[in-house]
C-alpha cells in the first residue's frame, strides 16, 4: 500500500494559521476487497456480521502483530460499507463508490501513524482528527485508522476517549495495537475488539510462491523468520536483508573459531551496521543493526530446537538446516539460552541509545565466550 504522505484537501487549507498539519495521510491505491485477504477467517466474518446489523459500532480495536492484515480489513471495510450492491458482505468492486476507492480516489480513509522522528501518537494528531470528525463525510461512511495506538502519550489517550464517546454519526474509527493490555481500559472497553492471528506458515509459504515468484526453500525461510507476519515477509525480501542475512549469519558460524583479537574486529565491523537501525525503523526497505541481532537470534533459537529433539520442521533457517546439525551438538542448552539473552540485552541496550560500539564489544565477545566455553571452538570447519 502506498501513503501519499501530506495533507493538503480542502480542510487543512482552511485549518487556523499555526495549526500542526501533516498528522495524518491519506492511502491511495491498494484497497482491498475482504475475499483478497490472506487469511483471518475470523476477523473477516466478524466484520461481514457487523456490517449486516442495522446498527453498526462505530469504534474498534484490531489487535495482532505488525504486517498480519489489520490495515487491509480497515480498507476492506470501508469498501463494504460504502458498496452500493455488496455482494456476501464484500465490496462489489464495480459500483461507483468501490471504483472510486479502487482508484484511489477516496478522500474518507484517514490514517494516523507515528510521525517521522517522534515515538509517539502526539495530542495534536488527535485534536486534528476531531477537526476531521466536525465535517460530515463524502461518502457514507469515513473510516479513520490509528496505527500504533497504544504509543498514544496520557493526553493523546484521554482526549481520544472523549472522541470515542460519542463521535460524529458516520464515522467509524479503527485502532490497530499490538495488545490491548497495552491501552486505557476505559478505550479498550468502548471498542469491539477483533484478534488478528499471525498467519500460518503454509499459506504464507504458497502466497510468496505464487506472488512473489520466490522458490518455495526461501520463502519457506522468510515466512518462519518472519513470524507469521506476512508485512515482514514482504519487507524482507525487498531491499538487501537476503544478502545481509547470508553475511551475518556466516559471521556467527566463524565466530568461535576467533582469537580474541580477531572476535574484537568482528564485533567493530558489526557496530558500522548501526548506520541503520533495522527493517522496522525505516521505510527504505535497507536492513540495520536489528535486524542482524533478529538473525542471530534465530540462529540460537534453531540450535536450542536441534538440541532439544528431531524437530527439524520448526526451524527458521531452512536453507541452513545441514549446518545447524552439524554444530548443534557443540552447544549446552545453558549456553544457547544465554546466548539468547545476551542478544536480547543487547537489542534493548541498542534501543535505548547506548553507545553502539560497547554494546557489540559486550555482544560479539560475550557470544564467542559462550561457544568456546562450552568446546564449540573450531566448529567453524565442522
Ligand atoms: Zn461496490
Amino acid at each position: 500500500m502506498l501513503c501519499v504522505g501530506t495533507h493538503s484537501d480542502r480542510r487543512s487549507a482552511c485549518a487556523p494559521k499555526g495549526a500542526v498539519r501533516n498528522h495524518f495521510c491519506i492511502y491511495k491505491m491498494s484497497y482491498m476487497l475482504f475475499s483478497q485477504i490472506l487469511g483471518q477467517e475470523r476477523a473477516k466474518r466478524f466484520l461481514k456480521q457487523v456490517i449486516a446489523r442495522d446498527k453498526i459500532p462505530h469504534a474498534y480495536l484490531f489487535t495482532g502483530i505488525p504486517g498480519i492484515g489489520k490495515t487491509s480489513m480497515a480498507m476492506a471495510l470501508t469498501m463494504a460499507l460504502n458498496c452500493d450492491s455488496p455482494v456476501d458482505g464484500d465490496g462489489c468492486g464495480r459500483c461507483p463508490s468501490c471504483r472510486k476507492i479502487m482508484r484511489g480516489n477516496f478522500p474518507d480513509f484517514l490514517s494516523f501513524k507515528i510521525l517521522p522522528d517522534k515515538k509517539n501518537i502526539l495530542i495534536d494528531q488527535i485534536r486534528e482528527l476531531n477537526r476531521e470528525l466536525g465535517f460530515a463525510p463524502f461518502a457514507k461512511y469515513r473510516v479513520c485508522v490509528i496505527h500504533q495506538a497504544e504509543t498514544m502519550t496520557d493526553e493523546a489517550a484521554n482526549s481520544f476517549l472523549k472522541t470515542l464517546e460519542e463521535p460524529p454519526p458516520g464515522n467509524i474509527l479503527i485502532l490497530n495495537a499490538k495488545e490491548p493490555r497495552d491501552l486505557l481500559p476505559t478505550i479498550v472497553s468502548r471498542c469491539q475488539r477483533v484478534a488478528f492471528q499471525p498467519l500460518p506458515i503454509k499459506d504464507m509459504v504458497n502466497w510468496l510462491v505464487k506472488e512473489k515468484d520466490l522458490d518455495e526453500e526461501k520463502a519457506e525461510m522468510l515466512a518462519r523468520i518472519s513470524a507469521g507476519s506476512l508485512g515482514r515477509a514482504l519487507n524482507l525480501c525487498g531491499g538487501n536483508f537476503l544478502d545481509k542475512r547470508q553475511e551475518w549469519l556466516s559471521r556467527l558460524i566463524v565466530l568461535p573459531g576467533l582469537s580474541r583479537e580477531k572476535g574484537f574486529e568482528m564485533a567493530v565491523e558489526c557496530a558500522a551496521e548501526a548506520k541503520r537501525m533495522g527493517l522496522d525503523t525505516t521505510e527504505d526497505g535497507e536492513a540495520g543493526i536489528l535486524d542482524m541481532l533478529t538473525m542471530w537470534e534465530s540462529w540460537y533459537r534453531d540450535l536450542l530446537i536441534l538440541n532439544a529433539g528431531d524437530m527439524t520442521h520448526l526451524l527458521m533457517n531452512v536453507d541452513f538446516s545441514h549446518k545447524l546439525k552439524n554444530i548443534a551438538e557443540h552447544f549446552k542448552i545453558d549456553s544457547l539460552i544465554d546466548s539468547l539473552l545476551t542478544i536480547d540485552r543487547a537489542r534493548r541496550d541498542l534501543i535505548r541509545n547506548r553507545n553502539t560500539k560497547l554494546v557489540m564489544e559486550h555482544t560479539v565477545l560475550g557470544l564467542r565466550r559462550l561457544a568456546d566455553a562450552l568446546g564449540a571452538k573450531g566448529t567453524a570447519q565442522s
